[in-house]
């Protein structure tokens, strides 16, 4: 039998550092919103393989829809033979595109692929190079998402230099005191300093800024940048990788803000832990690139659409939209309950739309200055008590709640208890 303490030997002298691990706990099984490691504990997945599982993990109708393609055929590559799943989710994907007019989609693998293919497409429409992101925001690791991504430690240190044409705004939030005007600000001084808006392709942005500490776009910022696009001709692009499918009370995060994007990157959970993503955008757009300039072998792979096509069907049966505002308040409610106590490390800044909520853990109470050192002992302390959680935000101070939208109520509270008891712990 292999146990925790073996594997991380094994995997400590085989794989290299590069590739962080947020626990040395390894998983054995897993089912809806609970995990078993190899040395047989249980947890509270509030982690969710980082968005990834709004379904869950497991569930029957994606388990059975993939058993069914495993039937048929595991791989024929679309651009060789292709298959009626990977067209049926595209239609699916562009009924669902919020924005009006007739919209196409296009599938890969994993997130940051999505992203290149996006910036590939913009380009190709606007005969454009440039591409403002923003601070904080995170698009991926390979070369250009990582240079789109907007924190240099851990992402690009050591890496070096970006493609040109690549900028970066700051990004509203009131810990950084940022406001949309500071914002706008430095748009303008961007369009006069570096680079001419008709010289740019695209500005990508995260309806709620994940990686970067669950800081929503103002609807205000969302609106402004969709006028900055349409009167220069830039392609708005909404990375909705972590806010999509039903996370923040709405299929995708953009519709919160009533801002219709142009092109939308979506992946994670999508196909309820296949690897699966994709680019939903205006049909115009999405047919500037040539024949044969997107594509890639693996990308949409059949299983993983017989996995998206169920996780579609699952968020509708199952409401998952209206179970998402649910989850969030339910959240809210007792995390504001365990913020007035005085016997846990302290907590501020309550947030997030749906159920995308998250929380700072601040030096103290009333203040909003990071304390990291205690956001890893609450993330230690909540493994301990059996649940996974993880933190996120620039200054490493945000806790993180992604469980899946198919818990029960009764493991949610379980799992809000068990984050309870670590609080109270980090409290040293
Ligand atoms: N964009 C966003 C908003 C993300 O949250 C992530 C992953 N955390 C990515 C892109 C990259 O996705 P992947 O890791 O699948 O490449």
């Amino acid at each position: 039998m292999t146990t925790n303490a073996a594997l991380h030997a094994r995997r400590t002298a085989a794989i290299p550092r590069g590739i962080a691990n947020a626990f040395p706990v390894y998983a054995a099984r897993a089912e809806n919103a609970e995990i078993w490691d190899v040395d047989g504990r249980r947890f509270v997945d509030f982690a969710g393989g980082i968005a990834v599982l709004n379904t869950g993990h497991r569930h029957p109708k994606v388990m059975a829809a993939v058993a069914g393609q495993l039937d048929a055929f595991t791989h024929t590559a679309f651009q060789v033979f292709p298959y009626e799943p990977y067209v049926a989710v595209c239609e699916r994907l562009n009924a669902l595109a919020p924005f009006s007019g007739a919209a196409k989609s296009i599938l890969f693998s994993t997130g940051a692929e999505a992203v290149e293919n996006a910036i590939k497409i913009a380009r190709a429409h606007t005969g454009r190079a440039g591409i403002i992101a923003f601070a904080g925001g995170f698009h991926g690791r390979t070369t250009m998402t990582m240079a789109l991504t907007g924190k240099v430690t851990p992402y690009k240190k050591k890496f070096g230099v970006a493609p040109a044409g690549i900028y970066h705004l700051p990004f509203p939030s009131d810990t950084a005191d940022v406001a949309v005007a500071d914002t706008l600000r430095a748009l303008d001084y961007l369009f006069r300093a570096d680079i001419d808006p008709g010289d740019v392709a695209a500005i990508i942005i995260e309806p709620v800024q994940g990686e970067g500490g669950f800081l929503p776009a103002p609807a205000e910022l969302l609106r402004a940048l969709r006028e900055v696009c349409d009167k220069h001709g830039i392609v708005l692009i909404a990375d909705e990788i972590q806010t999509g499918f039903a996370r923040t009370g709405k299929m995708f995060g953009i519709e919160n803000s009533g801002v219709e994007p142009d092109l939308l990157t979506v992946a994670k959970s999508l196909a309820g832990g296949f690897p699966l993503s994709g680019v939903i955008g205006r049909a115009a757009i999405m047919d500037a690139a040539e024949p044969g300039g997107l594509g890639g072998t693996y990308a949409g792979s059949p299983v993983a659409c017989a996995a998206a096509l169920a996780v579609l069907d699952v968020i509708a049966e199952e409401k998952l939209i209206d179970r998402a505002n649910t989850i969030g308040a339910r959240i809210k409610s007792q995390l504001e309950a365990q913020a007035s106590r005085n016997d846990v490390v302290p907590i501020a800044a309550m947030r997030g739309p749906g159920a995308m909520v998250a929380f700072d853990v601040v030096k103290r109470r009333g203040t909003n200055e990071p304390d990291a050192d205690a956001t890893k002992r609450v993330v230690q302390a909540a493994l301990a008590n059996g649940l996974v959680l993880l933190s996120c935000g620039v200054n490493g101070n945000t806790i993180r709640i992604l469980n899946p939208l198919t818990i029960s109520d009764a493991l949610l509270d379980e799992g809000l208890a068990k984050l309870g008891r670590a609080l109270a712990a980090a409290n040293v």
